[in-house]
């Protein structure tokens, strides 16, 4: 069943219930409230009655009993024995029911084919002395005709107040479906023919039917981004590879075409493939690494400064080079990942010694909030121009000369994601021909 019936049904149906129970109740007492009022006022017929025979005892009493006589009832004087002293009435209403009763009753004698009746019943005296009972009864013609009507009345406002309630629940059901049928339709859309489209999101209204339109529309663009990042990433990485896989093929087919005759390209052969079969590892291990790093790992509070003091102690092991090594502190704490933080620190050492000749100083400033960890070289520098370009993917400023270093293009970038991911920031100052400074900028951990 279509969510637009569904509503449709559940408020009508939810109305007519709700209608019915109030009709119902309102039926039911003016109903009770209208027989009270018909008893008493048969009972005070009776206390009249009662009181003018006991006033007047010389006029006959089926003259006086004929003058209270209801307009459509009866009236009865019954003995002991259940017989009629006398009986007065102005239509055929033998059928009914006598009763000899010792004290006052009233009640209703319901008839299936004819209105109802009101009887009250009370022990008198009768003139020879024996007790007798004076029952009146009233057909409740009037009462009926009444309540007929009313139910009538009813039955219309019920099916007028319904109206309304259907075609509310046929605007209810189109404001709430119309936005859920355009995100069906968008999503249909997009996966059929690979489309980004987004909805229309320009209501006035901040209610959450806006909020799912700017949800979808944001989560499209999310999509979109991450596509084309993947699409570009996918597009650089087979880029990037195709070269060495050349190298590779064309140094194989000069072994075979002329191995051979000359047996020195054997060795120089396969040292170049080699050396690409090199590179291409490490293009796909810092593809996976940079894959990897966009996961969040374990993040918890560590000492950053003895982090960059044993990188600067491998680089000086590592490298015939100066290291250069200080801080403002001894103890600064940052919450992350020390495997993480610790690559990122060798990628800009590393970058460091590669484009540059002479020593490399490695320091951690303390601020009062965060910490900045500061990687200075004085090698030949990057151009303003290239300085964003470097953190994009396998972006190199001097390809050759980096291929040269062994370089991929992919380790700033790597460094990046990661900083990001720690809420950090990293930024590079140089200036061609003196130097670089790369800087992490990192929260300080308020954990201690
Ligand atoms: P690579 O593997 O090529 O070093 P990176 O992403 O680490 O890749 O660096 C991107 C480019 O930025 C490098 O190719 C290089 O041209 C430039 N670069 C990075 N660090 C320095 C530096 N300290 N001095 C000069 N140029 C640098």
């Amino acid at each position: 069943m279509k969510l637009a019936v569904k509503i449709r049904l559940f408020s009508s149906l939810f109305m007519l219930v709700l209608v019915l129970l109030v009709n119902m109740s309102i039926y039911y007492l003016f109903h009770t409230m209208s027989l009270d009022r018909e008893l008493d006022d048969l009972n005070m017929q009776m206390n009249e009655m009662v009181e003018t025979l006991n006033d007047n005892p010389s006029i006959s009493q089926n003259e006086m009993l004929d003058a209270f006589l209801p307009t459509e009832g009866m009236i009865r004087v019954i003995d002991e024995d259940g017989s009629y002293v006398i009986q007065v009435m102005n239509a055929n209403y033998t059928e009914l029911p006598a009763n000899y009763v010792t004290s006052e009753t009233s009640s209703i004698i319901a008839q299936s084919d004819q209105p109802d009746f009101a009887t009250v019943a009370k022990p008198i005296i009768w003139e020879n002395g024996d007790v007798v009972t004076l029952q009146v009864y009233k057909q409740l013609t009037s009462h009926t005709s009444t309540m007929e009507t009313l139910f009538y009345v009813l039955v219309v406002a019920s099916l007028i107040m319904l109206i309304p309630t259907i075609v509310a629940g046929i605007f209810l059901s189109r404001f709430i479906t119309k936005p859920v049928q355009e995100l069906t339709a968008a999503m249909k859309e997009n996966t059929a023919y690979g489309n980004w489209k987004k909805i229309n999101a320009a209501d006035q209204s901040k209610d959450e039917l806006y909020e799912m339109k700017v949800t979808f529309n944001r989560m499209i663009d999310y999509l979109r981004e991450n596509f084309e990042k993947q699409e570009m990433f996918v597009s650089d990485a087979s880029h990037e590879l195709k070269t060495p896989i050349s190298i590779v093929k064309s140094y194989s087919q000069l072994m075979k075409r002329r191995g051979a005759e000359k047996p020195e390209l054997i060795q120089e052969s396969s040292e170049a493939i080699e050396s690409q079969a090199d590179r291409m590892q490490k293009l796909v291990e810092q593809m996976l690494l940079l894959a990897k790093n966009k996961d969040r790992e374990v993040y918890e509070p560590f000492n950053i400064v003895e982090l960059c003091r044993s990188a600067a102690e491998t680089f000086k092991g590592a490298y015939d080079r100066e290291i250069l090594f200080n801080t403002t502190a001894e103890m600064i704490q940052v919450n992350g990942s020390y495997d993480q933080l610790q690559q990122v620190v060798y990628i800009l050492m590393d970058n460091a010694v590669k484009y540059s000749e002479d020593a490399v100083a490695l320091s951690v400033l303390k601020n009062e909030r965060s910490v900045e960890v500061k990687v200075a070289d004085n090698g030949h520098g990057i151009p303003e121009v290239e300085q964003e370009k470097i953190f994009d993917r396998f972006y190199r400023i001097d390809k050759s000369r980096s291929r040269e270093t062994g370089g991929t293009g992919l380790g700033l970038s790597i460094a990046k994601v990661i900083i990001e991911a720690h809420g950090g920031t990293i930024h590079v100052s140089s200036t061609t021909g003196k130097g670089s400074t790369f800087t992490l900028k990192l929260p300080i951990s308020q954990e201690h």
